[in-house]
């Protein structure tokens, strides 16, 4: 390989994350290739036409985090990237009570009034702590993972910035900070609230994609997440893309075609060409080698190290903290066609409650219950369900007076008692399970589905190669997030391999439709003239 290679990088995996690194690193003028396995980019940010004219959001199915810095830098909009709000959060009970919350406060504030006056007056003080700790933490998350180890002048002032915004920070604030590190999603609630009908939808940002139940401690830090969002300034706020996620990945890939990057589907790479100990190319299953001046995987860790690069290129430490690193996918996705919209007995016929997302979260025992089941191996025979109806507010994703109804459920363990290779055989029978207890609040609503998709963690490992059917490549817990995402001392995209770089959801600043860790990579690697 002694004559220049035709590509300066090459990018596996066209997710939304290898697709942001590609348009910034063909923005700024450097010949990029990106190779996508299957035959559409977007990996868990996609959008299918499944059944005609029913468009699922196939995995993910709200945005929130998608960095409004990365939208205006490559002008997602022009590439026709459109995000409607979500207004709502519906949450039906089994004794026929219901609640929603609304952007608008003080409809929330008779909402939840009905169920305890204290928890009405307290709420706008939680949101707006909970607003405040977003904004000291967000930074975080718009940067490069801290190195606590590194004694760079600018590492210093880092983290010295971090430390004085801390102290900044009124005194119960840093103590309701340093709660939420620590607690559980439902330990911390408690301490502001005494309604379980206000607890229960609230804890379960809390163990989203975690193998966590909403009493375990440490899930407290993740419902901060859930204020990070912004749509419109609009924070804590989400919304659907226009047309599905999938938009998303489309506009992010238009983008990077749009500044000189070339896309490759059905193209799948099975390890990296060397030059010496340096990533150099990459070579495809049907043998094809394509050579470049450094490779970039928006893969999973497990998938770029293991699978990529191989267990003998790597230090034993590297190979042991990989090994530590947490999958344990425990999230399933039931999509459906409706022949008409879901009839809830807590709020009858077709309101504005049903244009939000719906959480059935009975109650913090019944979440807690679920999760017990999970860890014996067994699917949640009543298990949490977020359930959106984007067909309400976006019309391009089903034919006129039809809806698509997407369920995000919550658990399917990966590892079943009989193994994971046993999900195919079970797969309808967890399918079941979730219509059924959604029948339970919307009689009827079987006799209105025309298809459905169910999807299993082994499913999300086999067609969309999430290693154990995690959602985020890789648990979000504290022990796996910033300078030690995905293992220490290679938390900022660069790897133990040279010239090969991190660049998705395993990397900092971690999953969900965010974006940042493609941008982020991409920006490092300029600045150290990698390529
Ligand atoms: C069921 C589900 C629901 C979710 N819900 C939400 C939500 O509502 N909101 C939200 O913000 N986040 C959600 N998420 C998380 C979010 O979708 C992901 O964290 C994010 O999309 C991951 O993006 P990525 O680019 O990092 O990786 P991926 O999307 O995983 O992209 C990796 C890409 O690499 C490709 N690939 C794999 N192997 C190879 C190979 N050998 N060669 C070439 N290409 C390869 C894959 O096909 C894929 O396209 C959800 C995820 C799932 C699965």
């Amino acid at each position: 390989m002694n004559t220049r290679p035709r590509w300066d990088a090459i990018v596996v995996g066209g997710g939304h994350n290898g697709l942001a690194c590609a348009a910034y690193l063909a923005r700024a003028g450097r010949r990029v290739l990106v190779l996508e396995r299957r035959a559409r980019v977007g990996g868990a940010a996609v959008s299918e036409e499944l059944h005609p004219g029913f468009t699922y959001s196939v995995c993910s199915y709200v945005v929130s985090l998608l960095r409004p810095w990365i939208q205006r830098d490559l002008d997602l909009a022009r590439h026709g990237l459109r995000l409607i709000p979500l207004e709502c959060s519906f949450s039906p009970y089994p004794d026929g009570r219901a609640l929603a919350r609304w952007d608008d406060a003080r409809r929330t504030h008779d909402e939840i009034a009905a169920f305890s006056a204290r928890d009405a007056e307290r709420y706008p003080a939680y949101g707006a702590a909970m607003a405040r700790l977003a904004e000291f933490v967000k930074p975080l998350i718009d940067r490069l993972a801290p190195d606590p180890a590194s004694r760079s002048a600018a590492d210093l002032a880092d983290a010295l910035s971090h430390w004085r915004r801390f102290q900044e920070l009124p005194r119960g604030l840093r103590a309701q900070f340093l709660r939420l590190m620590t607690a559980s999603a439902a330990d911390f609630l408690d301490s502001w609230f005494e309604s379980d009908a206000l607890k229960a939808p609230m804890s379960v940002s809390g163990i989203i994609g975690t193998m966590q139940g909403v009493r375990s401690p440490g899930t407290a830090y993740v419902l901060l997440h859930h204020y990070m969002g912004e749509i419109d300034g609009h924070y804590r706020a989400w919304g659907f893309a226009r047309g599905g996620t999938g938009a998303v990945s489309e506009a992010l890939a238009s983008a990077a075609r749009a500044h000189g990057a070339t896309i490759r589907t059905g193209a799948s790479v099975s390890t990296i060409l060397y030059e010496g100990s340096e990533a150099r190319g990459v070579v495809l299953e049907d043998g094809e080698e394509i050579a470049a001046r450094c490779v970039v995987s928006a893969l999973d860790p497990r998938r770029t190290f293991h699978g990529l690069v191989g267990r003998d290129r790597l230090p034993a430490d590297v190979n042991a903290h990989l090994d530590r690193f947490r999958y344990r996918g425990s999230s399933g996705k039931v999509n459906l066609a409706l022949d008409r919209l879901p009839d809830f007995t807590a709020r009858p016929g077709a309101g504005p409650h049903l244009a939000g997302d719906i959480a059935i979260a009975p109650s913090v025992d019944a979440l807690e219950v679920a999760f017990d089941e999970a860890k014996a191996g067994r699917w949640s025979t009543r298990p949490y369900i977020n359930v959106v109806i984007p067909s309400l507010s976006d019309p391009t994703v089903a034919p006129e007076g039809k809806h698509v109804m997407s369920c995000f459920v919550q658990y399917a363990p990966y590892e079943l008692e009989g193994g994971a290779h046993t999900w195919p055989r079970h797969r309808e029978a967890f399918g079941d399970a979730v219509v059924d207890t959604l029948e339970e609040y919307a009689p009827g609503l079987s006799d209105s589905i025309l298809h459905r998709q169910v999807l299993t963690p082994w499913d999300l490992e086999q067609e969309f190669g999430l290693s154990e059917g995690n959602i985020f490549h890789g648990e979000l817990s504290l022990e796996q997030l910033a300078f030690l995402r995905p293992i220490p001392g290679h938390a900022r995209h660069a790897t133990p391999v040279p010239k090969l770089w991190l660049a998705a959801s395993g990397a900092h600043p971690g999953g969900g439709i965010m974006g940042a860790p493609g941008a982020l990579c991409a920006q490092h690697m300029l600045r150290e003239r990698a390529l």
